[in-house]
């Protein structure tokens, strides 16, 4: 990383002697047992910068620090959370480059996608600046309407502890912390190993736009070490977006702890093409749904199943689509797909390709450059649905092409899975889309767009196990961080 990127959009303060710290109590601290990790560039290989490895001891005083600041913070006024949070939007619209540049460097999107997600990471923001004067109770009519009066009130949880993926650096964690800390709850934020940077980025937002110390905190470190430590008292509740067998471990440590427990995991999502579909409009969608991102979303669509008499029109129109998409650094302006973001990640897709080459039709696209963390585009045609490649969600650009029938062989494939995120049909038949609506398993349903798309006043969760069913974003976003009290009083 360039000193000039460094000092500008962290300003010095959250790295010292070149290591990038946590923020513990309004304080950007070293790891108690000054345990490093380096941050590597995915495009190219290079370490980018060192960062804390925090022990457990640190996870505890994070928690030990949002649970003091939270006496004051509850008891804020809603015009004042909503205020720091509409100036943290408006300074994260101003770094948008700055920060979108640091998210290529480690996470290795396209600059114009990172750039993308710090504004729309700013948009949920200006929707939660909204929606705190919605965290409110109700009142209702009581058995003596003259001496008695009740009302709900929806009190704060307490601590969250928010533990977020490295493929939305910004976005995800920021829906969770704004809908926390709008509703009184303090936060210890644990992001995922690959982000530190975008996530000390977000952080220093807040810092500046006001929050109080001890309200935001950041340890860094692993998950499997920093865990154990958060999930439990005086910690009220864990938001995971993550892994399924991770949101298993940590759904366990919740029931164990007491701990309320959202989980937003895994997704191997659908599109069903139908014979009547727009086919320039399908194949642009289906591509974009596919690679975007290098295929590295929750939402990206991974199981394509196609009428009989547009199969070979879409194999054909999908495979130059792949062979025209240029892969590169994601600093490049002309890069179109970035690079897997580690080479353990790198590693697990080509072991999935090796596995799809005998179950199916195997073809690859894009030159990958000489060093970074790449992986050709892929599509696997003509490949058995029941296929364990196929069933499980494969984290990198390849979709898997499957012939059906019709419509209702075509709904039945896409649901028979143990997944439900996402899922598009394409089809110019209206009646089609509203049936498809309702029969199929996902908690965000397309029609003639990607499975992809998301926008923070929109509901955000999946349905099967790609959830425990909650929903994040817009006011669906507010209520888990909430309890509800019953209040009667007499007069
Ligand atoms: P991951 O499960 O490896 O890690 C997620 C986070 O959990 C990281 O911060 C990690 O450090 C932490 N973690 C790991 N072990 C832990 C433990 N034992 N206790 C507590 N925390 C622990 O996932 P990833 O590789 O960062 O992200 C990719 C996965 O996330 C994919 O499966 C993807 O589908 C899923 N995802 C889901 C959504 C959604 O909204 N449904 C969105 C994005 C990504």
């Amino acid at each position: 990383m360039t000193a000039t990127l460094e000092a500008d959009l962290l300003s010095a303060r959250c790295v010292a002697d070149g290591v990038l710290l946590n923020h513990i109590g309004g304080e950007w601290r070293d790891a108690s047992d000054r345990g490093r990790s380096q941050n590597i560039n995915p495009a190219t290989e290079e370490p980018l910068l060192e960062v804390v490895v925090s022990p457990a001891e640190d996870a505890e005083a994070a928690v030990g620090a949002a649970l003091a600041a939270g006496q004051h913070w509850r008891h804020s006024s809603i015009f004042d959370r909503a205020e720091i949070v509409r100036k943290a939007a408006g300074l994260l619209r101003e770094r948008a480059e700055l920060i979108g540049r640091t998210m290529t460097l480690e996470e290795g999107k396209p600059l114009a996608e990172a750039i993308g997600e710090v504004v729309r990471t700013a948009e949920t923001l200006e929707v939660y600046a909204g929606l705190a004067y919605r965290a409110q109770g109700e009142m209702h009519s009581g058995h003596r309407p003259q001496e008695q009066w009740t009302w709900t009130t929806k009190a704060p949880l307490g601590v969250i502890i928010v533990i977020s993926p490295w493929n939305f650096p910004m976005l995800l964690p920021a829906g969770k912390i704004v809908a926390a800390l709008v509703t009184g709850n303090t936060v210890v934020f644990k992001p995922a190993d690959p982000t530190p940077l975008t996530a000390a980025a977000l952080v220093a937002a807040f810092e500046d736009a006001g929050l109080p110390p001890g309200v935001l905190n950041l340890v860094l470190g692993r998950g499997s070490r920093l865990g154990p430590a958060l999930i439990k008292a005086p910690a009220a509740a864990v938001t995971l977006t993550g892994g399924n067998d991770t949101g298993k471990s940590v759904a366990v440590a919740a029931v164990e702890h007491h701990m309320k427990c959202q989980l937003e995991l895994g997704g191997n999502n659908p599109a069903l093409v139908l014979a009547d579909a727009d086919m320039d409009l399908t194949i642009r969608e289906l591509t974009l749904g596919a690679v975007g991102s290098t295929g590295q979303k929750c939402t990206a669509t991974r199981r394509v199943f196609v009428a009989d008499a547009v199969y070979d029109a879409i194999a054909g129109g999908l495979a130059k689509a792949f062979g025209g998409l240029r892969l590169g650094a994601g600093i490049d302006p002309e890069t179109k797909i970035g690079p897997m973001v580690n080479e353990g990640a790198r590693d697990d897709f080509e072991a999935a390709v090796g596995q799809a080459e005998r179950a199916g039709t195997v073809s690859r696209f894009g030159t990958v450059p000489d060093r970074g963390f790449f992986s050709q585009l892929t599509i696997l045609s003509d490949v058995d649905p029941d296929a364990e490649v196929v069933r499980r969600e494969n984290f990198g650009p390849m979709v898997s092409l499957m012939r059906v029938s019709g419509y209702d062989e075509g709904v039945e494939r896409c649901n028979a899975t143990h997944y439900g995120l996402s899922a598009s049909l394409f089809s110019a038949s209206m009646k089609q889309a509203i049936r498809w609506v309702d029969d199929v398993d996902a908690g965000m349903v397309h029609v003639n767009s990607q499975t992809t798309g998301a926008e923070p006043q929109m509901p955000f969760g999946g349905m099967k196990a790609s959830s425990n069913f909650s929903r994040e974003f817009g006011h669906w976003g507010l209520d888990w961080y909430t309890q509800v009290k019953a209040v009667y009083v007499e007069g």
